[in-house]
């Protein structure tokens, strides 16, 4: 089997409401996301997307990701695209780094894959495994009355998790934790998601006025160092998220002891590929997980979801589905929010397609 062509679509994502996140540092209303097609010459077509969390949330940026694709699409006509790891070293050696650019090519080798084998990709990825995957509603920074009319709406939808953006401020979100927390269900479990935001005596500070509280704390600094002081310093459990990129990096993180559970995104990370490598560590050496990506429509999500349904439920924390908080849908199929949970569809190979309708003309195409 060859790659003959492969188109590249976008398109605009407005979000429902208006989310502030890092304390309010950063402000998103619309996601630029990224659709590529890649055609086989046995008929097969597979689908994969990437959308970064706008521009200033990691370092990936939609143009960067299309003109990245423009590099790697014409380097993949001729390859094997079941051959994943083949194609993971073609994209690492043609184009170094920028491993959000190769998630959407690396998710569509997958669905051809699936789609040859007649199997979901869960099944391929390890297995699917019992349980639904629970999700995680995303609530961004306000104030506490804002934060409660959003856990208020995700609550109606279904989600029990909740990952509460914080980073205002010491004592601001020392009040925010407390506000929360006296509001909590007793089935629910919330992260306090800093996103960056702090530095360490920040983090510190407001961990040790918590330590009462039952909940993990993610990625309170910028830099890999400056969480690992804080977690040397708090007692509460960390996720690290944004900070590890590549799978040398959890090795460390490992290593130091650093963390308990990690959110892996897809296109923060290169794809299903690496994401799998990475789950399958945490598996083997006990970090619990966090798995979703970092935007975009049913089609990304699901490529999570199938990831998360083929890990174990002891390691598994939640999924976040960013397609629950756009104002459209161009996706076809897919993994829903079916009332806090969800599960990977039964189709062969990814069980989404974009809405062809919807995306219109391809931004480019490689054959
Ligand atoms: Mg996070």
């Amino acid at each position: 089997m060859k790659i003959t062509r492969i188109r590249v679509y976008a398109l605009t994502l407005p979000l429902q409401v208006g989310y502030h996140l890092s304390g309010g540092r950063l402000f998103f209303d619309k996601l630029e996301s990224t659709f590529a097609a890649v055609e086989t010459d046995v008929g097969i077509t597979g689908w994969g997307e990437a959308c970064p969390w706008g521009a200033t949330y990691l370092p990936a940026f939609a143009g960067g990701l299309r003109a990245g694709i423009a590099e790697l699409a014409p380097q993949l006509l001729g390859q094997d695209p079941r051959r994943l790891d083949v194609i993971e070293r073609l994209m690492d050696r043609a184009l170094p780094g920028h491993p959000y650019v190769k998630s959407a090519l690396d998710i569509a080798c997958w669905d051809v894959l699936g789609q040859a084998a007649g199997l979901p990709l869960c099944e391929l990825l390890g297995g699917r495994c019992e349980g639904e995957i629970t999700l995680h509603s995303s609530i961004p920074t306000g104030t506490p009355g804002e934060m409660h009319a959003s856990i208020e709406r995700a609550r109606a939808k279904g989600y029990r998790i909740h990952s509460c953006k914080l980073g205002i401020g010491v004592e601001a979100d020392i009040a925010q934790i407390r506000s929360v927390e006296e509001a909590r269900l007793p089935e629910e479990s919330v992260t306090y998601d800093v996103n960056r935001a702090w530095l360490p005596d920040q983090a510190i500070q407001v961990m040790t006025a918590t330590e009462d509280v039952t909940a993990y704390f993610e990625q309170p600094c910028e830099t890999y160092e400056g969480c690992l002081i804080v977690r040397r310093l708090t007692r509460q459990p960390i996720i690290l998220d944004e900070c590890l990129q590549r799978f040398a990096d959890l090795v460390r993180a490992q290593g130091d002891l650093a963390c308990e559970a990690i959110g892996l995104k897809l296109s923060r990370v290169g794809g299903l590929t690496k994401a799998r490598r990475m789950r399958d560590f945490c598996v083997q050496t006990g970090l619990r997980l966090n798995i979703e990506d970092t935007g975009g429509s049913a089609v990304a999500d699901t490529a999570a979801v199938h990831l998360a349904q083929s890990t174990p439920e002891t390691h598994r924390r939640a999924t976040w589905l960013c397609h629950d908080m756009i104002d459209i849908d161009p996706a076809i199929g897919g993994a829903r929010n079916l009332g806090g949970v969800t599960a990977a569809p039964d189709a062969p190979g990814l069980g989404a397609a974009p809405d062809l309708e919807m995306l219109g003309e391809p931004v480019a195409v490689y054959d």
